[in-house]
């Protein structure tokens, strides 16, 4: 099952918070590779901080199940969904 992401974009509007991908903000929070239809520009190429299966599967498989990794995450997103 992969993660749900429903392309909201909040996570990419929000770097302000994110200290990994602090060059990637052009100056006001919202990531230079977002498009305006919400889409990375550069996604086959995000950085892996941007990519919840490569991150479960390089720092958290040990820790959480899938599922319960997924979760997390998606309890994540509803925060930041409503920081708009
Ligand atoms: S906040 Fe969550 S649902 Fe919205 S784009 Fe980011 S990962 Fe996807
Ligand atoms: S690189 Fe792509 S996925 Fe990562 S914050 Fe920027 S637009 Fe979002």
């Amino acid at each position: 099952m992969p993660f749900k992401c429903d392309c909201c974009g909040c996570c990419c509007r929000s770097l302000k918070k994110v200290p990994a991908l602090v060059d990637f903000d052009r100056g006001d929070g919202v990531c230079v590779h977002l498009q305006d239809d919400n889409l990375c520009a550069i996604y086959d190429h995000r950085p892996e901080i941007c990519n919840v299966e490569l991150m479960y599967e390089r720092f958290f498989s040990s820790v959480y199940t899938r599922e319960e990794f997924f979760r997390l995450n998606e309890k994540q997103c509803e925060k930041i969904k409503n920081w708009f």
